[in-house]
């Protein structure tokens, strides 16, 4: 086959990158001064970019090449569809093949009594999808005054408005604004907001801050709650043993609804199905993207329990994207999940690859710059500290050590992400254990050098 390599040279792609490109995310005046990296081909979880070199990729992409990159199936599968049918719509009662069978798939996979997906292109437009369909719900139900849905500070939900509303990351509020009727909770966040509470009393005590909540705006105001089983972009942040159980007993206590976002902890994440199994949570609705398609295609959805898709099907619902279950989106989905079921990538998650790097990841604890590290299934994180026994926060501005420590990273051929100063990973779920001695080996050498930085420039000094 073919390999498609661009034979321009680095330096004029950054220059068209810069000229052309605007990066999401990204402050891009100062991107086109430095320069994007560019990635040019994967291979399970090895990427190579412009200029050759071979890195691990300990993100997975965005959390979402579950399967790992260059799998020809997907590209086969892509093609077939695209010669047979590359497009029609599931708005005007016709459906087609690829809709249907992994509709009926993601049922199959999914929890008990979750058998209905809502397709959409992406995890934000699930999300978007969600507040309508809850809404909606309470429409039906005879109590259109239920509207306002709880979620929580540092979630993420996506950057589109209503994405992007549910979410409680202020510096995507501070750009164009927040929806009405959402508010927040605080998140699960022991080692940066637990002070001398025990992890378990404190995730007690965030989950019922839900309780209080729902008691100030009034239950029959409450439509819907929406939490990541595990936070993601808010930097890997595993909640106490406490926390999900309370805030189910707190759901179920006031009848709302219970929106599980599984973006990031569906398809094998955690080391089962859904992050919803992993922490005992039964939500009514739970957002899908990321994994369903292992990222080879933009998808997302939301799977939806049997009773409140009944209620939503009772009546029409004025809601739909073009690409709802796009056909060559899905054909790819359901072949990625096909390969997962065949090749138990979910039980290699659990078994072989999660406690393989369970014992590793937590021995980094051990190095001078490292306060916690916590891993469930394959996403982890780490928490940066100039004195472990006060979780203390570095007097820099918070991020100033993080982003060094990634560019350490960076450096070493290692991508792991920061979020503040916490670094993190989710690599692709297909990982070996010979990969992921290459993973922790580069982490230890960028902490190493990051720590050395540090030294150097007089920042490990703890905020006062
Ligand atoms: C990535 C993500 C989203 C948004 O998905 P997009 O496909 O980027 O729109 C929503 N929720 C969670 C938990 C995510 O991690």
């Amino acid at each position: 086959m073919n390999k498609i390599t661009n034979h321009m040279p680095t330096a004029e792609l950054q220059a068209l990158d810069a000229a052309h490109h605007m990066h999401p995310f990204t402050a891009n005046t100062a991107l086109g001064k430095k320069g994007a990296r560019i990635m040019t081909q994967g291979k399970g979880v090895w990427l190579t970019d412009s200029e050759g070199h071979k890195i691990i990729d300990g993100m997975a992409g965005l959390w979402c090449v579950n399967i790992g990159y260059g799998r020809p199936e997907l590209g086969e599968v892509a093609k077939r569809q695209m010669d047979e049918l590359a497009y029609y719509n599931t708005f005007f009662q016709t459906s087609h093949v690829p809709a249907i069978a992994l509709a009926a798939k993601i049922a199959e996979i999914a929890p008990e009594g979750m058998n209905h997906v809502f397709f959409a292109g992406s995890g934000s437009e699930a999300n978007d999808t969600n507040i309508r369909l809850v809404r909606r719900y309470w429409d039906i139900k005879g109590q259109p005054e239920k509207r306002i849905i709880i979620a929580r500070t540092n979630g993420y939900h996506g950057s589109t408005i209503g994405g992007g509303s549910l979410g409680g990351m202020s510096g995507i509020h501070a750009h164009g604004g927040k929806l009405a009727g959402i508010v927040h909770i605080g998140e699960p966040n022991w080692w940066e907001q637990g002070g001398e509470m025990t992890p378990e009393d404190f995730g007690l005590m965030r989950a019922q801050e839900l309780e209080k909540m729902i008691l100030s705006l009034g239950v029959e105001n409450v439509a819907a709650f929406i939490g990541e089983p595990v936070q993601g972009a808010g930097g890997v942040i595993i909640p106490p043993s406490t926390y999900w159980p309370e805030i189910q007993r707190i759901v179920d206590k006031y009848g709302i609804l219970l929106i599980a976002d599984e973006v990031i902890t569906g398809f094998g994440r955690t080391g089962n199905w859904f992050g919803s199994q992993t922490f005992g949570i039964r939500p009514h609705i739970m957002t899908i993207a990321k994994g369903l398609s292992s990222g080879y295609q933009p998808i997302g959805g939301s799977i939806v329990c049997d009773e409140v898709a009944g209620v939503i099907g009772s009546d029409e619902f004025n809601h739909g994207y073009t690409y709802s279950g796009h056909p060559v989106a899905a054909a790819v989905a359901l072949e990625n999940l096909r390969i997962m079921q065949e090749e138990k990538i979910v039980e290699h998650v659990r078994d072989v690859a999660h406690p393989y790097l369970k014992a590793k990841w937590e021995a980094l604890t051990e190095h001078p710059l490292v306060g916690e590290a916590k891993l469930v299934g394959l996403m982890g994180s780490i928490a940066l500290t100039p004195n472990k026994a006060t979780r203390a926060k570095f007097a820099a501005e918070t991020g100033t050590v993080g982003y060094r420590c990634r560019e350490r990273c960076f450096a070493n051929d290692l991508i792991m992400r920061h979020v503040g100063d916490r670094m993190i990973i989710a690599p692709p779920l297909v990982i070996t254990p010979a990969e992921i001695d290459v993973l922790i080996e580069r982490a230890r050498k960028s902490l190493d050098e990051c720590y050395a930085g540090l030294k150097a420039d007089g920042l490990l000094v703890a905020r006062g």
